[in-house]
């Protein structure tokens, strides 16, 4: 057996998650761990809470938190509560994780109606008019679909889903903290997202937010939801102000959190999303120039993640085997139709910097060269153009607290 300690190398995370952590969010790690309902934790939760509405720009006291566990528990928190046997739901499946609504779905016995798009466009917001009736209980939809690389367009959604009385639910695992997010001003009814994507945290936690037509579905079930774990109904006395043990949260985790909060508030949400999108233009830019083509039209395309088409020829593992080794440096490879031909680069949270973009640029052109790709050289020097904008060249805020 090996006992030695186990040292992780210093690598630069630019798939689709997890990405950088700010050594701020390190530092909040080490705190002592306090009981889960000890009263400064319990504030501490609150402060959370508070924060992530913002951030979600939630409506006024939606039921909000932290969920134990990664993205996909938000994702099942709000498909098993908010779906009971035979319910008519509706999602929009315009990638991979479109389609694990849909098994989601399935599993909590939903009757699930697909609206289907092409992988690299969004859904289409008048098919999904088409396929809500009046008895269509719910309406799932990607906000940020990681897979492709596509932003779904929210104000079409918004206008589709008025007045009706199925509820919206969305997923911003990979949209928040990296673009703009308006729960109250779409009418989304509730959403989840991660802590290891956007915001720039550690993975463990799940951010979720339910309005408060969901909080109501939720209260009137007919049947308790399957999963205890998440059963809103019993995480909602301790989240509230009964205050009765249901699980033993993470303080470890809610206090990186809490920092990593602090950061998005620190930086704003329009400044980071113009980070976002900025660096997102510098990469793309550099890619083109290289004789790289994207996968999504320009309209659509999400800053956090690029997808970008391996050129004929070049092993995808190999090269990015390559990286990893010799640059520490790790991108994403392609998922589902995408496998093998296309790489996912993400530029997240800590991670969306001009320096891991410069370093990216120059060693995927070092890469692609020694694989046989007419590579055209100069990529980096077009990406700093790119970025020669009013803003300061290193526009992420240096760590300070
Ligand atoms: C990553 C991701 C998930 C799943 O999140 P995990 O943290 O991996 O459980 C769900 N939806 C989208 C859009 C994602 O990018």
């Amino acid at each position: 057996m090996n006992d030695e300690p186990f040292h992780p190398p210093q690598r630069i995370l630019m798939g689709p998650g997890p990405c950088d952590v700010d050594p701020r969010v390190y530092r909040a790690l080490s705190a002592p761990v306090l009981g889960h309902l000890d009263p400064q934790y319990l504030t501490l939760l609150d402060r959370i809470a508070e924060r992530l509405r913002r951030i979600f720009a939630a409506p006024d006291h939606a039921l909000t938190g932290a969920l134990p566990g990664t993205g996909s528990a938000g994702m099942e928190a709000c498909m098993s509560n908010l779906i009971e046997p035979g319910d008519r739901v509706v999602i929009g499946v315009a990638g991979y994780f479109g389609e694990r609504l849909v098994e989601m779905a399935t599993r909590a016995e939903a009757r699930v109606v697909r609206v289907d798009a092409p992988w690299g466009e969004p859904v289409a917001a008048e098919a999904l008019a088409a396929a809500i009736d009046d008895e269509t209980r719910l309406v799932a939809l990607v906000h940020g679909e990681t897979s492709t690389g596509v932003l779904q367009p929210m104000e079409d959604v918004a206008d589709v889903m008025r007045g009706k009385s199925a509820l919206l639910v969305l997923d911003t695992v990979t949209s928040l903290g990296t673009t703009e997010v308006h729960l109250a001003r779409w009418g989304v009814d509730a959403a989840y997202s991660c802590t290891q994507k956007g915001l720039g945290c550690v993975a463990g936690l799940s951010p979720v937010s339910f309005g408060p037509r969901a909080v109501e579905r939720i209260r009137s079930r007919k049947t308790p939801p399957r999963s205890w774990y998440l059963d809103m109904n019993l995480l909602q006395r301790y989240w509230g102000t009964e205050r009765v043990y249901h699980h033993t949260s993470s303080s470890t985790l809610s206090y990186a959190l809490n920092e990593a909060l602090r950061i998005v508030e620190e930086e704003g949400i329009a400044a980071r999303a113009e980070r976002h999108r900025r660096n997102a233009r510098a990469l793309v830019a550099g890619l083109e120039a290289m004789g790289l083509e994207m996968v999504v039209d320009e309209k659509f395309r999400l800053p956090a993640i690029s997808v970008v088409r391996i050129p004929q020829g070049v092993d995808d593992v190999a090269l990015r085997r390559m990286l990893l080794e010799k640059y520490d440096l790790e991108i994403g490879g392609g998922l589902g139709i995408f496998k093998g031909n296309a790489w996912r680069i993400g530029l997240m949270g800590h991670s969306s910097h001009p320096n891991n973009i410069t370093l990216c640029l120059a060693a995927l052109e070092a890469g692609l060269a020694q694989s046989g790709f007419a590579v055209r050289p100069g990529a980096v020097r077009v990406a700093l153009e790119s970025l020669d904008g009013p803003l300061p060249f290193a526009s992420r805020p240096i760590s300070s607290g």
